[in-house]
């Protein structure tokens, strides 16, 4: 054995393979721990299964927990406004592919994002000390393991793919694509696209439309022949009593789509969302800007959210107030304090 060869003799593309398989488990630590599990609470983790997480994502990104939940959240709140941390919208698709990852540490190094929307987020003697304090060791000793392990050649080649993965897909295609081309299941005053149908590759994430619709849900699929891989995790962690969905009375994006995009919203009179073949392309400006005074997503079902008329589990703007001669149903679809009733399934408490 010698470091060049590294302890685990591997061929060119058993290295791809595993940093396929170890990226995979990256991915899955940023849409279920970082992305549903904190930033949204639409379920709750084992305590060791999201310190397991939380362990990966500053072994193999640095990224840390606060910056990456108070980011997030303020896209949602601020979506498609030059306060919006990463709009391609606003700032340019191009500037979003090639630097969205400058954008992302840009905003996560901003205290009052940090205070106003980092709220809830692991504060305890590890997270101080070694995971918030020292971002960076994680991903030095990474380094050094994949050298140890797979040698110079395969475990550089691994480590470059897995340092290069979440610039790429998250930054890169969820936050930039994401907002800019693909099909929409769901008329938002927020650009929002479902990249393809089949959430495997970035873990469900794909299906950013149908999330921005319904972000308090765990599920990200909504019509029938879309596939969320994230969700199918979710489920074999809950058969293992290890995740369990917070609001489960709330109807999930299929419901949604179903009833025509905003059931129980929608005035009458106003046609449902058209529904067959999705169009793939680039959304046009006008599509979500024309006659929308609001930019933020649908409203919180959630017992206890602003929607049901309490306080969200984390600190939002209030939406802006609808401008005359907004389209009715983008108005329907605003959070706005008195909105329409949440879309809860009848029989159980709204
Ligand atoms: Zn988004
Ligand atoms: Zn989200």
């Amino acid at each position: 054995m010698t470091l060049w060869a590294g302890l685990l003799t591997t061929h060119f593309w058993s290295a791809v393979l595993i940093a396929l398989v170890l990226t995979h488990g990256t991915i899955v630590a940023v849409t279920l721990y970082l992305h549903r599990h904190q930033a949204h609470r639409a379920l709750d983790l084992h305590p060791v299964l999201a310190h397991v997480f939380r362990f990966w994502l500053w072994l193999t990104t640095g990224m840390v927990t606060l910056e990456w939940v108070a980011v997030h959240r303020k896209h949602h709140a601020r979506c498609e406004t030059a306060e919006d941390p990463h709009s391609p919208q606003f700032l340019g698709i191009k500037r979003l592919l090639a630097g969205g990852v400058l954008l992302y540490s840009k905003a996560s190094r901003d205290d009052a994002t940090l205070q106003r929307y980092g709220q809830g987020t692991p504060s305890d003697r590890i997270e101080r000390l070694l995971y918030s304090r020292y971002p960076v060791a994680g991903v030095l000793l990474l380094g050094l393991l994949d050298i140890l392990l797979f040698g110079v050649r395969n475990g550089g080649l691994i480590y470059g793919i897995q340092m290069a993965w979440i610039p790429l897909w998250g930054a890169g295609v969820v936050n930039g694509l994401g907002h800019f081309w693909g099909y929409r299941n769901f008329a938002l005053p927020n650009a929002s696209t479902n990249l393809v149908p089949w959430g495997v590759l970035i873990g469900g994430e794909e299906l950013h439309n149908n999330h921005h619709a319904a972000p308090w849900s765990p599920k990200l699929s909504a019509a029938p022949f879309e596939f969320d891989i994230g969700w199918s995790y979710i489920r074999m962690l809950a058969a293992l009593g290890l995740a369990r969905v917070r609001n489960p009375d709330a109807i999930p994006p299929r419901e949604l789509a179903e009833a025509g995009c905003d059931a129980g919203m929608r005035p009458p009179g106003v046609p449902p969302i058209p529904r067959g073949i999705p169009r793939y392309g680039r959304v046009p400006g006008a599509a979500w800007r024309a006659g929308s005074g609001s930019t933020a997503d649908r409203p919180d079902p959630r017992p206890g959210s602003a929607a049901a008329g309490t306080t969200r589990p984390f600190s939002d703007e209030d939406p802006r107030p609808v401008r005359a001669g907004a389209s009715a149903p983008l108005r329907a679809l605003e959070c706005a304090p008195g909105a329409p009733a949440p879309p809860t399934r009848p029989g159980h408490p709204g």
